[in-house]
């Protein structure tokens, strides 16, 4: 277990307070690491970390728009003036919302860029403006089956996914030699929030599990998995790399 183990590191994970974020947070903990959530909401946040505190996880909360320039840069300097030195970033958090192209106005297309795609750039430029002179680091972007697959009503999110999977690579490329790795994690169709409305939807429902070769919707912790390997020692020649965890869907297609 040594090469997963993750004592001794701080994880900062965006967008925390549920869905995803949280089951990534959850996963982080389990293998040792301090975890910091995230969220817009600090009541939320204070909620989300109590199971984590109750199982004896060492959990911090950093309320913060990751779309906020200023207040991301606030953040890290807490975190310094703190001691706190983030060893592991994932950058999770996200929004999508479905709406044809015809119908779609500008600031609603920059807003779903700036929250999926910019704000992974600005806070691991973040992280990394801290890694890079420590000689190491781990940057978990997240993406999506529409970082290779355009869907139709979410032209921006499939942007930004598609966005995330290059800037997984551009990451790499320019901070690989400072011992950081950064890698991506594309999940599928998963049971959160933000899929409330489809998974209610017995036609879309029927769609995801005749697409997938598993047969059924994702449940949030069967990816901490796969977060663990990226974060730990485990994957420490893996870089650039985007690792689909969705039963399969994309193979087939
Ligand atoms: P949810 O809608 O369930 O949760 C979103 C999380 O992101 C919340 O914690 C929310 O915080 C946070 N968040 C949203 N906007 C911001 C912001 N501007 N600043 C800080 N935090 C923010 O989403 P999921 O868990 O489903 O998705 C998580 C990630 O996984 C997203 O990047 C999504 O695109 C991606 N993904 C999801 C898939 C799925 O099937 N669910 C499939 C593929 C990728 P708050 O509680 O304060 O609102």
């Amino acid at each position: 277990m040594t090469l997963f183990d993750l004592h001794g590191k701080t994880a900062l994970v965006t967008g925390s307070s549920r869905g995803l974020g949280f089951a990534f947070a959850r996963g982080l903990a389990e293998a040792g690491a301090r975890v910091v959530l995230n969220g817009v909401d600090p009541d939320r946040l204070a909620e989300a970390a109590n199971p984590l505190r109750a199982a004896g996880h060492d959990v911090l909360t950093a309320a913060f728009d990751v779309t906020d320039e200023a207040a991301v840069i606030a953040a890290f300097d807490r975190f310094d003036a703190d001691g706190i030195e983030i060893h592991i970033l994932l950058n999770n958090a996200g929004i999508q919302f479905r709406k044809p192209m015809l119908d779609l106005a500008t600031a609603d297309w920059q807003r779903v860029i700036d929250t999926n795609l910019t704000s992974a750039f600005r806070v691991g430029r973040e992280a990394a403006r801290r890694m890079v002179p420590r000689g190491s680091g781990k940057i978990i972007n997240i993406g999506s089956l529409t970082s290779e697959l355009a869907r139709a009503t979410v032209a921006p999110y499939t942007v930004a996914k598609g966005g995330i999977k290059m800037l997984t690579r551009a990451m790499a490329a320019e901070w690989g030699e400072h011992g950081i790795q950064a890698n991506a994690i594309g999940p599928g169709y998963m049971v959160t929030d933000m899929n409330e409305a489809l998974i209610a939807d017995p036609q879309f429902d029927a769609w995801v599990k005749s697409r997938t070769p598993a047969r059924r919707w994702g449940r949030p912790e069967e990816l901490a998995g796969t977060a663990i390997y990226l974060a730990s020692d485990a994957s420490n020649y893996v870089n650039g790399q985007i690792i689909y965890a969705d039963g399969g869907m994309i193979s087939v297609l």
